[in-house]
C-alpha cells in the first residue's frame, strides 16, 4: 500500500504542483483512445451518424487546434468527433479525444448559439484534458479501495466481524462523498483553466458566462443523465467562479495575437 501511495506523484502540467496520478500521460492516451474507439465503434453499429456535417467538422477541428495549441499540454494527439444525435452534450476522453454531440446547438434546449460559446465548451473539455481530471479520479478510487480492502482484510483476519462490516460500510459512504466532491473541484478547476484557453486562443471568454447562465435556467430538474445539464450542474458558486476568474480571462483575450477583429 506505501508503494502505491508512494510510487503515483506527478507533477500537474497545469499547477505545476505535484498531484497523484498513478497512470502516465502515455497511459492517459492509450485509455482515452481505447475507450473513445469502442465508443464510436457502437455509435457506427448503432447507426448513429458520425462526422456527417463537413462544414461543422471543419469549424470543431480549427477550434479545437487552436485551443489546444495554447493549452498546458499542445502535442497530446486531440481528436474531435461530431456525434449526430440530440443529446446536447460535449464529452472529452483521456489523452484529448473529443467527442461534440449535434444537440449543443438546438435552437430550443440547446447550449450554443455563436463560436465563443462554442469554444467555451470546447476549452472547458480540454481543460479537463491538460488537468488529467479521470486518471487523477481512478487514482483516487483505486487508493481508497485500497486502504479499505487492507483495513477490512485486516479486520478479518482478527476475526472481528463487527468492525469488517462497519469499515465496508464506511467505505460505500466515502466512495460517494470523495467522488462527488472532488469532480466539483474538478469542474471548478476545468471552468477556470478553460476560461484563460479560450482567452489566449482568440475566444471572448464572456461568452462562457452567458452558456453557463443559460445552463442553469434550462434544467429542467429533469434532464436525461448523459446530457450536459445533469453532468454540469450550473449553480452560484460556479457562475461566482467564472465572474471571478474573467477579468484575468478578459486582459488574456485583448492580448491574445488570435484575435479575431
Ligand atoms: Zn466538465
Amino acid at each position: 500500500m506505501l508503494l502505491i501511495l508512494t510510487g503515483c506523484t506527478a507533477i500537474d502540467a497545469v499547477t505545476g504542483q505535484q498531484t497523484r496520478n498513478f497512470y502516465s500521460l502515455q497511459q492517459d492516451v492509450e485509455i482515452g483512445t481505447q475507450v473513445y474507439d469502442e465508443t464510436i465503434k457502437e455509435m457506427r453499429k448503432q447507426g448513429v451518424p458520425i462526422n456527417a456535417d463537413r462544414a461543422r467538422v471543419a469549424q470543431l477541428k480549427e477550434m479545437v487546434r487552436r485551443i489546444s495549441a495554447v493549452s498546458d499540454l499542445p502535442n497530446l494527439p486531440y481528436e474531435v468527433t461530431l456525434i449526430q444525435t440530440n443529446i446536447v452534450n460535449a464529452m472529452a476522453a483521456p489523452g484529448g479525444k473529443i467527442m461534440v454531440y449535434e444537440g449543443l446547438w438546438n435552437p430550443k434546449d440547446g447550449l450554443v448559439k455563436d463560436d465563443d460559446e462554442l469554444a467555451a465548451v470546447l476549452a472547458h473539455e480540454i481543460a479537463h484534458v491538460n488537468c488529467r481530471h479521470s486518471t487523477e479520479a481512478m487514482t483516487r478510487q483505486m487508493l481508497l479501495n485500497a486502504l479499505f480492502l487492507g483495513a477490512t482484510i485486516f479486520a478479518q483476519a482478527k476475526e472481528k466481524d463487527e468492525l469488517a462490516t462497519a469499515l465496508g460500510g464506511a467505505f460505500v459512504l466515502y466512495n460517494g462523498i470523495w467522488v462527488t466532491r472532488y469532480s466539483r473541484a474538478d469542474e471548478t478547476e476545468a471552468d477556470s483553466v478553460g476560461l484563460m484557453y479560450m482567452a489566449k486562443a482568440g475566444y471572448d471568454p464572456r461568452a462562457a458566462l452567458r452558456i453557463w447562465e443559460r445552463a442553469a435556467q434550462q434544467r429542467t430538474g429533469h434532464d436525461p443523465a448523459d446530457s450536459i445539464f445533469s453532468t454540469h450542474p450550473a449553480d452560484a458558486v460556479r457562475l461566482q467562479n467564472l465572474r471571478t476568474k474573467l477579468p484575468a480571462a478578459l486582459a488574456a483575450y485583448k492580448a491574445s495575437p488570435y484575435r479575431r477583429s
